[in-house]
């Protein structure tokens, strides 16, 4: 049996879009669930759309997901390839040189290589989809080199196709239709016939076809700069038209590797759900180490900003505040976000306002909740520092309990002012978090300085 050969050949013509980095992962899977070989092919025919920074990002982007291939060309290095190949043909009476008037200027004459085709219904079977028939009559002798230095898509594709020895093309479902003729162009070369799979379009929420216009952000960067983590784009990627034919959802790219078969590809459109990419990149965020975590933290705080973030990144502090960030972020930026939003009271004093201080809808006063802060001062002041948020939360809480049973409020009478003092701010982590993570020393300090402010 002919070992399995993949490929990858994307069209450097924009930003590296998730429908691309789908369609690669799938010939990744497959080739090497196989233990095949993928080659990698940069489809950059069309010169004027094409570009090196593309590319680039392409490549860029497919590392960093982890997609590894065999072989590296590019369609503009093989022209030699296909003048020599539509020289046979033309040579065999397969194919034919034709004067015509030029496109662009009608008083001009272009010789272009025409297709003799014989016009048969050609019938090929798609390892997703079952057999498929296209009468192909009707696309008469068509174009397949603008000259025999200038080869069109559909040749370029299949001539490299058969020069790799491609045994499977796995792609998107809108090359459906381009695959009459190119089972034409394969007739005329003497080529084999590699088997088709032609993957479900990927739809978004509304399910219509996923575009930016939708309001879904559609290249693989913009997910890379959100902070979700490749190990959890590849496992959502994957599911995006695949199943493992159980209730399983978290894979490692070598978990997909060896679950991966064409079989459980779906025929019907493969929609889109944020949520569900949210929760699965929350699951490979909390599978990271705690210093894993915070490198990935790091890394989204950019150095020029300056909202005293960055200045704290390295601080003890945000290494305790690591537990919590992965209880509630699902990604980076959400992580950063909380960072220098309700979490920022970690990094910074917080500003107290006496009216915030004393909660309007408790019976309470001023006064009442100076007792209430002064007599969990003391018992903050005999607590060991280092104690996790489960351990402050049985020192504080029967305070709080007792402050219930006298009825002056409630719990809220005490931990409401506790939590403001720590934090400033009408959300943030509950208090006995908020003292875990800043320590008892500086939450000493700063309930003595809520006291002071309702002292007057
Ligand atoms: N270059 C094409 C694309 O990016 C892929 C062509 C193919 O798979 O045959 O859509």
């Amino acid at each position: 049996m002919t070992s399995v050969v993949t490929r990858i050949p994307p069209s450097p013509t924009g930003r590296f879009h998730i429908g691309t980095a789908r369609t690669a992962l799938f010939n990744y899977l497959f080739a090497r669930h196989a233990g095949g070989t993928i080659v990698f092919r940069s489809e950059d025919t069309d010169r004027t759309r094409s570009a090196k920074e593309h590319e680039d990002e392409i490549v860029a982007g497919l590392a960093w997901l982890g997609i590894s291939w065999d072989s590296f060309s590019r369609q503009s290095e093989h022209t030699e390839r296909y003048r020599e190949l539509l020289e046979k043909i033309v040579g065999e009476g397969k194919a034919y040189i034709s004067k015509e008037p030029g496109k662009e200027d009608p008083s001009t004459t272009v010789e272009v290589v025409r297709l003799r085709n014989p016009g048969t219904d050609i019938t090929f079977t798609d390892l997703i989809r079952g057999d498929i028939t296209f009468n192909t009559a009707e696309l008469g002798d068509f174009v397949i080199a603008r000259s025999m230095n200038d080869a069109l898509y559909h040749f370029a594709v299949v001539a490299d196709d058969m020069d790799s020895g491609v045994t499977h093309v796995i792609r998107g479902e809108d090359h459906i239709s381009n695959t009459p003729r190119q089972i034409l162009i394969q007739q005329a070369l003497g080529a084999p016939r590699p088997a088709y799979a032609h993957l479900p379009l990927i739809l978004d929420e509304k399910r219509a076809k996923l575009s930016k216009r939708s309001g879904t952000a559609t290249s693989v960067v913009d997910y890379q700069d959100e902070g979700i983590l490749p190990e959890a784009l590849v496992n959502y990627l994957a599911l995006l038209g695949w199943n493992p034919g159980d209730n399983r959802e978290y894979f490692s790219l070598e978990e997909l590797v060896e679950a991966f078969t064409l079989e459980k590809v779906q025929k019907s459109g493969a929609a889109w759900s944020r949520e569900k990419l949210l929760s699965v990149n929350q699951h490979w965020m909390r599978a990271l180490s705690d210093s894993d975590f915070l490198a990935h933290v790091r890394d989204i705080v950019s150095p020029s900003s300056n909202d005293g973030l960055t200045m704290s990144i390295n601080s003890e502090t945000l290494k305790k505040a690591v537990p919590m960030l992965k209880e509630r972020a699902h990604t980076f930026s959400e992580a950063r976000e909380m960072l220098s939003g309700e979490l920022s009271c970690l990094f910074s004093v917080p500003e107290i306002d006496p009216s915030q201080l004393v909660k309007k809808e408790l019976p309470d006063t001023p006064d009442m909740t100076k007792t209430a802060l002064e007599s969990l001062l003391e018992a903050l002041k005999a607590l060991p520092e280092g104690l996790s948020p489960e351990a402050v939360k049985e020192a504080l809480m029967p305070l709080a309990d007792a402050a219930e049973a006298k009825g002056k409020g409630g719990r809220g009478a005490l931990l409401w002012p506790l939590r403001y003092a720590l934090s400033g701010a009408d959300r943030s982590p509950d208090p006995f978090t908020l003292v875990s993570i800043l320590g008892v020393a500086e939450s000493v300090s700063r309930v003595q300085k809520a006291i002071a402010i309702l002292r007057g």
